[in-house]
């Protein structure tokens, strides 16, 4: 049978569109998709029926707004605001504290999640782990007990392709919840509109605030720069230890190698951007997780002099009834303690945060398209007028560092560099200009 791979995910014409979102694979009717190495699908020409579903469900290319806003909602609520539709704003933390330690914030999600099963809301919830046998890499999962749940825990930094659960969950019957990132989500809501009897079966939608996720080889390559055997971890964290945590491996001795010098809001964590970003994540809009029923985001929000306001909790946007719903349930019934705040000042930090990336990316995604690079196409745009010189700046200078990053010769070095104690000073220097901002 002759292959059009026009017919097929973004992947196989325009390899740098592709999320790595496995919503393709999760689809594929005679699973001639799988993942490959980098997490990006791979084809068995062999099986492929050339039936178009792959290309249809990808969130690759076509990222059309008013598309994902009607499945979302049901209708256009028309907002052009970089956190997306909110009706209500919280702000909180687990009540069990074994999932608030745990946790990346304040482990609001894996409390909800707990709360749906507990409750019977959902049979099952869509969550990812580092793998017990590779902990250096991530997979998606169902978890379905107490104690499957806090394997899921915190965030995994690097590309998890979370939809390709679904080629398990056409085979399983129940209600799920689904724990995604944006671009994850995308691609559900696509296929929603091509398979709704399967995306049926996902009863709620928990977003993850995401400035972008990092290339699947970061814990490799950081254990190679720091000298560790891969096969001497027992585990790989990304948030470990006392909020906001730290990138750590945790060693099959008991021992644990802290990866970078100071904590994973204030150290290396922000240049690690810069060497792992992978290209489609610096060309997506949405650092909110805009279509999701609930989206969750790390409360950083800082006082005057710069101090975390709300250590160990998160932000929850509930942008549906149901999230409201679910929201007020689980603070009833003690599982998540959280208050409304959706008349707080404070929380512009977050919507700036979503506007910079959402801003930055559309900067870019112009800049490369007049290049003749190929780009998503998105039907929501900004006014090209609004932005700033300073805007455009900030984008070239980032899309110059983070193309140095794409190279290991060069990667490597700067890596070992930042992460150790010839790093401190940029890392210092950071946290004195973020004391500034704060200040002002
Ligand atoms: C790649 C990435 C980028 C992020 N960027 C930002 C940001 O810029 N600003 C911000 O405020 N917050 C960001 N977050 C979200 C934030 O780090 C916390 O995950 C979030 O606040 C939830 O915290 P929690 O304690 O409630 O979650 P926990 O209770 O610790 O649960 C974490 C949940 O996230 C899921 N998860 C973890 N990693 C992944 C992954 N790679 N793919 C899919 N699901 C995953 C887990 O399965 C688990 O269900 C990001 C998260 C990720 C994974």
């Amino acid at each position: 049978m002759t292959i059009y791979p026009e017919n097929l995910s973004i992947a196989f014409t325009h390899k740098e569109l592709c999320t790595r979102s496995g919503t393709c694979i999760g689809v594929c009717p005679t699973q001639a998709l799988s993942l490959d190495k980098n997490r990006y699908p791979q084809l068995n020409a062999e099986l492929c029926i050339n039936c178009g579903l792959c290309r249809k469900v990808c969130p690759g290319s076509d990222v059309s707004y008013k598309t994902l806003t009607e499945l979302t909602f049901g209708q256009q609520n028309g907002t052009i605001d970089f956190d997306g539709h909110v009706e209500k704003t919280y702000v909180g933390y687990a009540a069990d504290p074994r999932f608030r330690k745990g946790g990346a914030g304040g482990g609001v999600i894996t409390a909800l999640a707990w709360h749906l099963l507990k409750t019977g809301q959902v049979d099952g919830c869509i969550v990812t782990r580092m793998q017990p046998e590779r902990p250096w890499e991530g997979e998606v999962y169902i978890a379905r007990t107490y104690n499957e749940l806090k394997h899921s825990q915190q965030s995994k930094y690097t590309i998890i392709p979370v939809n390709t659960i679904f080629q398990e969950l056409q085979h399983v019957d129940g209600s799920f919840a689904l724990i995604a990132l944006p671009c994850q989500i995308h691609g559900f809501r696509k296929l929603q509109r091509e398979k709704s009897k399967l995306a049926a079966k996902i009863k709620i939608v928990i977003g993850l605030f995401c400035a972008s996720s990092l290339e699947p080889y970061i814990a490799d390559e950081m254990l190679e720069v720091k000298g560790i055997h891969k096969n001497d971890i027992k585990d790989f964290n990304f948030r470990g230890g006392e909020w906001p945590g730290r990138i750590r491996a945790i060693l099959k001795n008991g021992g644990i190698k802290n990866m970078h010098y100071s904590n994973f809001k204030d150290g290396a964590i922000n240049y690690l951007m810069y060497l792992y970003s992978p290209h489609r994540c610096q060309i997506c809009i949405d650092g909110s997780s805009e279509f999701a029923d609930i989206s969750v985001s790390d409360a950083w929000t800082r006082d005057a002099k710069g101090n975390y306001i709300f250590r160990s909790q998160s932000r929850l946007l509930a942008r549906t009834p149901l999230a409201i719903d679910i929201m007020e349930s689980a603070i009833a019934a003690d599982d998540l303690c959280a208050h409304d705040v959706s008349l707080d000042p404070h929380y512009k930090t977050h919507k700036l945060h979503a506007r910079k990336k959402g801003r930055t990316a559309y900067i870019r995604v112009n800049r490369l398209r007049r290049n003749g690079h190929p780009v998503p196409v998105y039907d929501r745009m900004i006014d090209e007028h609004d932005i700033t010189r300073s805007e455009r700046r900030t984008e070239k200078i980032e899309s110059l560092l983070m193309r140095l990053g794409r190279i290991r010769a060069i990667r490597l070095p700067l890596f070992a560099l930042l992460t150790s104690r010839y790093g401190i000073p940029f890392v210092k220097m950071r946290q004195l200009r973020k004391r500034k901002k704060y200040r002002s």
